[in-house]
């Protein structure tokens, strides 16, 4: 069984930290993958401090990292779609059991086997799956991504999760030319929300916290910037929005994005706070207006996506980073300051 370098948490409150681990040799329908790129997703940072405790406790030690990119160095005999050479990419996602409706209907994602990229009983080794901030990968055919070759690799990355959690929900609500949709939260998954919702056509509006993005909201695609923290500017949108995406990773007031949706309008959650967030029913009520979640997207409409990506010539904008600054990224996560996602330059670990 091949080794392969990667970093891990030991525990909830240790920082990430050089390691080996075991990757299993491809079976028939496996691609094995060198990986070249890997983006830092918040939900990486929520699972290896264990914040997700209640819904999904962390199995130590973790290895994160679900937006990965690559080049294949193996495969099975019975793969089809890839040859040793090619890109290849890997998002939440390595396996289902391809037999249930959700599979059947190409939504592996609310697939009740699915395996997810970490922090999942795996299948083959044992123990739990380990992800992206590694050497190498070896995953399912079905679970990965051809990546188009006009994109830039460290880029390309975060569309495998930031992208596809926020292109999903933004097509399923029929987003297009003539509407107005708000994003809220300018991070990995909002700025990749921004872009998308710009490039559908829809008059996009972003909410931030954070004055310093004002101009790059606008730079993004947005079309109007409004300080959440602001009541005026606030008050304006009443009751104006066909469609808000809201990509917010802590605690925050849902009932003021609610109250700011037209008749039939609805907002979606894609952030995942640790805690309940409450909801004041009379805003749903009034406007027949609808609260929804949305769980990252199947692999069909991944790879229509990243397809969309090529075409609009998208990637999300990064800062590129040693794996030796791992824990240092984390810290500035945690205070919203990335512009507007770190993806990991896995040349880097030849150096531990
Ligand atoms: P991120 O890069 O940290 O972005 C989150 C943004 O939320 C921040 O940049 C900030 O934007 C805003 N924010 C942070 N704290 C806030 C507060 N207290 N009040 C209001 N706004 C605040 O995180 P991310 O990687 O985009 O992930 C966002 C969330 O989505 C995480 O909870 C993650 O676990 C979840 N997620 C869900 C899925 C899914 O399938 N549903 C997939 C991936 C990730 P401003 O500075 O603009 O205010
Ligand atoms: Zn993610």
């Amino acid at each position: 069984m091949p080794n392969a370098k990667a970093y891990s948490a030991a525990s909830a409150t240790s920082p990430l930290a050089s390691t080996t681990i075991a990757r299993r040799d491809p079976t028939a329908d496996d691609v094995a993958i060198e990986i070249l790129f890997c983006g830092i997703c918040h939900s990486d940072l929520h699972q290896v401090r264990d914040e997700w405790k209640d819904a999904m406790p962390t199995v130590y030690p973790c290895v994160p990292g679900h937006e990965i990119v690559g080049r294949v160095t193996k495969v099975g005999p019975a793969v089809k779609k890839f040859k040793v050479g090619d890109l290849a990419a890997v998002g939440c996602m390595v396996d289902s059991d391809g037999t249930c409706p959700e599979c059947k209907a190409g939504q592996e994602q609310f697939c009740p086997n699915f395996t997810l990229t970490y922090n999942f009983p795996d299948k083959h080794l044992g123990g739990v799956t380990y992800g992206g901030y590694s050497d190498s990968i070896v995953v399912k055919e079905h679970f990965v991504l051809r990546v188009p070759a006009n994109l830039d690799l460290a880029g390309t990355a975060p569309l495998l999760c930031a992208g596809i959690t926020t292109y999903s929900p933004l097509r399923h609500w029929g987003v297009t030319k003539g509407k107005k949709v708000g994003v809220v939260g300018l991070g990995g998954l909002g700025h990749m929300g921004v872009k998308f919702a710009h490039a559908l056509g829809a008059h996009t509006v972003v909410f931030t916290t954070s004055p310093s993005k004002k101009e790059d909201a606008l730079r993004l695609g947005a079309d109007e910037v409004v300080l959440s923290k602001d009541a005026n500017e606030m008050a304006k949108h009443a009751g104006s929005f066909d469609f808000i995406l809201d990509a917010v990773a802590a605690q925050h007031d849902i009932n003021v994005y609610i109250n700011m949706l037209a008749r039939d309008g609805n907002i979606t959650m894609v952030g995942a706070p640790d805690k309940p967030l409450p909801i004041g029913v009379f805003g749903l009520l009034f406007r027949r207006r609808s609260f929804s979640g949305s769980l990252i997207g199947g692999i069909a409409e991944t790879q229509e996506m990243l397809d969309f990506c090529s075409e609009h010539n998208i990637v999300a904008d990064v800062e590129v980073i040693p794996i030796q600054k791992v824990n240092e990224a984390y810290e500035r996560l945690v205070k919203s300051d990335v512009k507007y996602r770190f993806s990991i330059d896995m040349a880097s670990l030849k150096a531990e």
